[in-house]
């Protein structure tokens, strides 16, 4: 079993947004991380793009779902170019953390220390966004 993992955090406040199992590609001259899965909030409005980059596409804002600071963009309709970046969760580098974590160990340590930890989120209730591994750390 598989304990060490890359989490992918707010940088405003430190919420677990995804993991590096759910990294699809690293657009580098965006600055923009792409990834197929996030634990993020999705903002109603459909807003246009002015951007010479991504100019008239249309796209909803990220934003992290505990501080609510945005995180990125979901696109809805792409011009050919960027087509790739379709129904994905593009994530701005400069508000992420990438870090290491060692999900089980790190578990072990907090049971040592507080007790066994009951389960604290119902996950047939929780977002249907949250990555898997991410349902594997809070219980199953
Ligand atoms: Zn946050």
């Amino acid at each position: 079993m598989e304990d060490q993992i890359e989490i992918t955090l707010c940088k405003n406040c430190r919420a677990i947004i995804s993991t590096q199992a759910h990294l699809l590609q690293e657009v580098e001259e965006r600055d923009v991380v792409i990834f197929a899965k996030c634990s993020v909030d999705v903002c109603k409005d459909i807003l246009v793009s002015n951007d010479p980059f991504d100019k008239y596409c249309t796209y909803q804002q990220l934003l992290c779902n505990s501080c609510h600071y945005p995180v990125g963009k979901i696109y809805r309709a792409l011009n050919d170019e960027l087509i790739y970046m379709l129904n994905k969760y593009i994530l701005n580098k400069n508000t992420l953390v990438f870090e290491e974590k060692c999900l089980n160990k790190k578990r072990e340590q907090e049971e040592l220390e507080f007790g066994k930890i009951e389960v604290e989120i119902d996950v047939k209730k929780y977002d249907p966004l949250m990555p898997d591994e991410l349902i594997k750390y809070y219980g199953k």
